[in-house]
């Protein structure tokens, strides 16, 4: 495997979605590097107070990845290399919000990436797709990259494929340099709790309150969590590594756990006694099992995950 994480250094990197979750464990990982970063987020669900704002080589604008006029302004910056994490998101805001996600997740990819091609410079196009969305309802556990379905239940599922599908179109027919990244349910810093947010620090939040934590299903349902620097150092090296160009990529754990285990562990290290609450299961959440297999990632350009 060829490059280091040194590439970086000097660097000019856009990171749409930066003030989210994941897009703010990244920036700061490009900071540490020795890169320049411009942030581009309207600040919908992630927060300027997750950025550090003082560093000498951010430049943060907030506006919107669908607005013609705020990805001029971005580009005008001459990145070398785009990140694009900025989403609606997920399931449920886009099954409340079904055009609000097509706007973001559909159109502002497309623009995104015609501004990237036309500009001409681009060194890389590091897409974050998502597992949840891409393998539908396939069963063939761990999920490798060629398990797509077809089968999704939500628009943000439906968006975030398009994203990919984008991505293929503009890799065949004008070269250029993209990489499709699929996560599977990040978890760490960097991610507050909320309506449309993630188990994990909803969970977290409700317990910590001595509140009964909801779960809809048995309990037996299981997921791959993935620590969010895991994901962060899968990015870093889809957006160096030339084995990765036209690629897609699972950064999934490889683990599957149990809502209930997870239910339990959270309940015991915040001292909550609080009952579970069994609710009925989303109709949306069509997934009884979800773990992904990430040999490809690790073949390929050396990912491999430090968090269990
Ligand atoms: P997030 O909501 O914290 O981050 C998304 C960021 O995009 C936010 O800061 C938001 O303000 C910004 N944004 C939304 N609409 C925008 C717009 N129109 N223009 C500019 N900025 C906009 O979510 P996250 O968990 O950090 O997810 C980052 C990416 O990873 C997303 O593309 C998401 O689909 C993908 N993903 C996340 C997970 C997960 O478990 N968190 C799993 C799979 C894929």
């Amino acid at each position: 495997m060829e490059g280091s994480l040194n590439l970086y250094k000097g660097k000019k990197i856009l990171v749409t979605g930066g003030a989210g979750a994941i897009g703010s464990r990244l920036t700061r990982n490009l900071l540490d590097l020795g890169a320049t970063v411009i942030v581009l987020d309207d600040l919908s669900s992630g927060y300027e107070w997750n950025l550090p704002v003082d560093a000498d080589n951010l430049l943060f604008i907030k506006g919107d990845v669908a607005n013609e006029i705020d990805i001029k302004r971005v580009f005008n910056e001459k990145p070398d290399i785009v990140f694009h994490l900025a989403a609606f998101f997920a399931n449920q805001n886009s099954i409340d919000y079904p055009e609000k996600d097509l706007r973001t997740n559909g159109f502002g990819t497309l623009r995104l990436l015609e501004y990237s091609e036309l500009y001409g410079q681009l060194e890389r196009f590091v897409y974050a797709s998502s597992g949840c969305s891409i393998y539908g309802e396939s069963t063939n556990f761990p999920l490798k990259e060629d398990d797509i379905s077809t089968k999704l239940s939500s628009p943000y599922q439906v968006t975030k494929m398009l994203g990919e599908l984008y991505c293929n179109y503009f890799f065949k027919q004008y070269g250029l340099k993209v990489v499709k990244t699929r996560f599977f349910n990040s978890y760490g810093p960097g991610e507050v709790p909320g309506q449309y947010r993630n188990v994990i620090p909803n969970f977290i939040y409700w317990a910590m309150k001595g509140l009964s934590l909801p779960l809809t299903g048995t309990g037996e349902e299981t997921r791959d969590f993935t620590y969010v620097d895991d994901i962060v150092d899968g990015m870093l090296k889809a957006g160096y590594i030339e084995d990765a160009i036209g690629n897609e990529f699972n950064f999934a754990s490889g683990t599957e756990t149990k809502i209930i285990d997870l239910v339990n562990m959270i309940n015991k290290n915040t001292g909550n006694e609080a009952p579970i609450k069994f609710l009925k299961r989303r109709k949306w959440d069509t997934k009884p099992r979800l773990v992904g297999s990430y040999e490809k990632a690790k073949k390929h350009i050396g990912y491999e995950p430090k968090t269990s």
